[in-house]
């Protein structure tokens, strides 16, 4: 009977996996369940183990979960591990960036391939991520996880330099061919960097609906003082590089509210970073638009600012968190587990729960790709991973780990 049933399952192609809990994450979590996948990684059921003999089943201790969804990403800068120094602000750190940046494409390309590598190895199936240069094209026409690629805008604040950006972002937006199941946008790089012009330009070509734009936002004290009173050190990190701020002028109001202004709240945003974000810039948001997203990146904040966001603010408020691993060049590796770890050593209030459908869910509606990723839901195919050494109490430690299964 036994061998039988063994060859009806070869047949069927059908895996049953089971671990001490199952997180669907769109549904409450199933104790003992029992994970029914077919061989394309398809989700049949979920079900009891009473229902199934136990000679069928892959049995594992831990917590099953869906595939991680990376909303925050330069992979086209992985070359750049270790390079530029941590704690120092994100002025220095950009200057680092620009600085340091150009090296041998053989091991740009190299280092893409094994960044890519990594975050499919630590189970992430979906990544949005940021492109100056089309250096990452060849590894996402491999098509092996669903990649979201924002073509990223910046004209230092200079209106009559948006159109030469538009043109030459637009050059590179054209040379990405996608792979089934992945997306594209062109999108502002941060409030500190774009101009009116620029804006208008970018939402007129993103008029579409199902969009996603991202936008670096709140990352540094100097961002807001720039826009507050036009103070601080960005007026001299412009001068170092010969750009004249003398056009510009202070909203009086945090970054995020020039963002408002010249954003197309039709579009779902994402803002990245949001370190310095309070309750009152993520009100403001989720005022302008229902479809706002804040993706966090604290191992990348602990790296150039050594400072995290207050994820109190964003429980407060109902915000639809989602988590990035931002790239090598500023952090020490590509593991969404690892930027989970971070969240629990730091602010450890945040139930594992809550930090499980940032890292699933709320990462794949933001990409759009909640289609087929981010929970155990029927027909979709999210990749499934096993946690394991979690807490007596069930929550992320030091010692958790990820297996891929699926
Ligand atoms: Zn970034």
């Amino acid at each position: 009977m036994a061998i039988f049933a063994g060859k009806l399952n070869l047949f069927q192609a059908m895996r049953k996996i089971t671990a001490d809990w199952i997180f669907p994450v769109a549904a409450a979590p199933v104790q003992a369940g029992v994970l029914i996948v077919d061989d394309a990684g398809k989700i049949l059921a979920i079900e009891s183990r009473t229902q199934h003999e136990a000679g069928d089943l892959e049995v594992f201790h831990g917590a099953i979960v869906p595939g991680f969804v990376n909303t925050h990403c330069h992979l086209e800068l992985s070359h750049m591990l270790g390079k530029v120094d941590t704690g120092t602000g994100l002025i220095p750190f950009i200057t680092g960036v620009v600085t340091k940046r150009n090296v041998a494409q053989e091991l740009i390309t190299e280092a893409i391939n094994n960044a890519n590598q990594e975050m499919l190895d630590g189970g992430i199936v979906a990544l949005g991520d940021i492109s100056n240069a089309p250096d990452t094209f060849a590894v996402k026409a491999l098509g092996k996880m669903r990649y979201y690629t924002f073509i990223e805008l910046f004209d230092f604040l200079q209106d009559a330099g948006a159109e030469k950006a538009f043109a030459d972002w637009s050059a590179v937006y054209d040379q990405l061919a996608l792979a089934p199941g992945s997306a594209k946008s062109m999108v502002p790089h941060a409030p500190y960097t774009v101009s009116k012009t620029l804006f208008e330009k970018i939402n007129a070509f993103n008029a579409a609906s199902g969009i996603t734009v991202s936008i670096h936002n709140q990352e540094t004290p100097p961002e807001n003082t720039l826009f507050l009173d036009k103070t601080g050190d960005f007026i001299e990190f412009y001068g170092r590089f010969g750009v004249s701020l003398e056009q510009f002028e202070a909203t009086g109001q945090p970054s995020i509210y020039y963002a408002l202004r010249n954003m197309n709240p039709q579009n779902r945003t994402l803002f990245v970073h949001n370190t310095l974000s309070t309750r009152e810039d993520i009100q403001a948001a989720h005022a302008w638009s229902d479809q706002v997203y804040w993706a966090t990146c604290p191992n990348a904040n602990l790296y150039i600012e050594n400072r995290l966001p207050n994820y109190q603010a964003f429980l407060d408020t109902q915000a639809r968190v989602t988590v990035g691993t931002d790239s090598l060049t500023s952090n020490w590796q590509l593991s969404i587990l690892e930027e989970l770890k971070t969240i629990a050593r730091y602010q450890s209030y945040v139930p594992f729960e809550t930090m499980l459908r940032w890292a699933t869910l709320n990462g794949a509606e933001a990409l759009g790709f909640q289609d087929t990723l981010g929970s155990f839901a029927p027909g979709k195919t999210p990749g499934v991973l096993l946690l394991e050494h979690l807490s007596a109490t069930g929550g992320i430690q030091a010692q958790t780990s990820v297996r891929r299964l699926v």
